[in-house]
């Protein structure tokens, strides 16, 4: 058992600290109030991100998510750290991004030059009106006409579907019934959008998307692409799957392994919210001054740390442990995955209440991060599964078979 970075997982997460406070510190509380970035303001982002590394190209993604997943646990909590509304911009882009190379020779021929020059903005669209935790009752339906599947459906609260270029769309298949995920380009089919408004990650753009008549080639849709790579070597080589999400795959729905490391991931970025208002808190108790005295000489100052502190080093175990057994592709992936993600979600809420508590009235100022920090740290709760279906999908693991709180 270890609990250190390797070394090179240590040069890493010094690399991605640096660049994070040099580039976002100074601007994203100004920016953030702004509301959601432009497409040219989120390809700045992504171009600045491709210069250290963190990209969505297949050899960046095979770097972040398969080479070692610690990685892909250090640009999570690191992003959190500085500005959680990075997080959706990067992570649901990374969906499309990775099915793209599987995807029709005219698709490739589109997008593989954007993700290569870092311009490439994508979505995951699986969220209805009617269908949230409940995504079996999704309404969306694609159409075989030919070469080519006819996708009709609205979708709602989708990260980045305002600016995206590409949208992995979940929708029923009208011929099986059975559920699919199909790649739509908007040059190439249209779809509408309209702005959502959100307490938190504000910077980020959440979207209503309306597909009427929209079309995606046969070829791209996610069973063909998957069977495309799991018969060509070469292809395969492409996908960023770590040996242990590989076997996951073997195991469980390929939606359900794959799941497994975006759950940790949101943990350890909700960990990363909570460790910002901490370290913020520490420095403050120390110079704040009442009854002439700084104020973390007081014991309920002190108590409030240690709440703090102790959900912070729980919460990151948990986050890191859940990706060392996505890296081991144990069946433990699963729930631990989505304990990191319940666990995380809710510390980042407690930990920033309490870091305003200790600040006061400055505390509640919105001049100071640790408001955008409270209301960033209440999203965690609710994206990639709701604290109360991870509850149930831990439940399940515990008990088993028979057990599933839906059937
Ligand atoms: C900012 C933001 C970004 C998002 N980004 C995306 C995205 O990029 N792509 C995407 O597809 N979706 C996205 N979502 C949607 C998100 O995944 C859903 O909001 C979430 O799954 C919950 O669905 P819902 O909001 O319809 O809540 P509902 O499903 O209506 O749930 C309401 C409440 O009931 C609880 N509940 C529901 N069923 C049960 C049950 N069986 N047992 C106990 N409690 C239950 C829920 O936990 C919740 O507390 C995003 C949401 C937000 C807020």
């Amino acid at each position: 058992m270890d609990f250190e970075f390797t070394e090179d997982e240590k040069m890493f997460r010094d690399s991605i600290r640096d660049f994070l406070e040099k580039e976002f510190v100074p601007i994203a509380d100004e920016r953030d109030k702004k509301g959601p970035m432009t497409k040219e303001e989120a390809i700045d982002v992504m171009k600045k991100f491709k210069k250290i590394g963190v990209a969505l190209d297949p050899e960046s993604t095979k770097a972040l998510f398969a080479e070692d997943p610690v990685i892909f646990g250090i640009v999570s909590e690191e992003m959190g750290r500085v500005w959680a509304s990075l997080l959706p911009l990067f992570g649901m882009s990374a969906l499309p991004a990775i099915f793209a190379p599987l995807a029709s020779d005219e698709t490739k021929d589109r997008l593989m030059p954007k993700l290569e020059r870092a311009e490439f903005i994508g979505c995951f669209a699986e969220t209805e009106p009617e269908a949230g935790c409940d995504t079996s009752d999704i309404k969306t339906t694609a159409k075989l006409e030919g070469d080519h599947y006819i996708i009709n459906g609205n979708k709602t609260w989708i990260s980045n579907g305002t600016i995206a270029d590409v949208a992995l769309v979940g929708a029923k298949d009208l011929s099986t019934g059975v559920e699919s995920f199909f790649l739509v380009e908007k040059d190439v089919s249209p779809f509408d959008t309209n702005e959502l408004h959100k307490i938190g990650w504000k910077a980020n753009p959440t979207a209503e998307m309306f597909f009427e008549n929209c079309k995606a080639a046969k070829e791209n849709e996610m069973s063909a692409m998957m069977g495309k790579a799991f018969s060509d070597p070469k292809l395969m080589e492409l996908l960023p799957l770590s040996p242990g999400m590989m076997n996951l795959l073997g195991q469980m729905s390929p939606f359900t392994a794959l799941m497994t490391l975006p759950r940790a991931g949101m943990g350890l970025a909700s960990i990363g919210i909570a460790q910002a208002a901490f370290d913020a808190s520490v420095k403050y108790a120390k110079e704040r001054v009442q009854f002439g005295k700084p104020i973390g000489k007081f014991q309920l100052i002190q108590e409030m740390l240690y709440n703090m502190n102790v959900l912070i080093e729980t919460g990151r175990l948990l986050g890191y442990k859940a990706i060392d057994a996505i890296n081991k592709g144990s069946r433990e992936a699963r729930r631990l995955s989505s304990m990191a993600k319940v666990y995380g979600g809710e510390a980042a809420v407690k930990v920033t209440y309490d870091a305003m508590q200790i600040h006061g009235g400055t505390g509640l100022s919105d001049e100071m991060p640790l408001e955008r920090y409270y209301r960033d740290a209440r999203m965690m709760t609710v994206p990639d599964g709701t604290s109360e279906i991870m509850k149930l999908i831990t439940g399940y693991a515990i008990l088993g078979k028979g057990f599933s709180a839906y059937a």
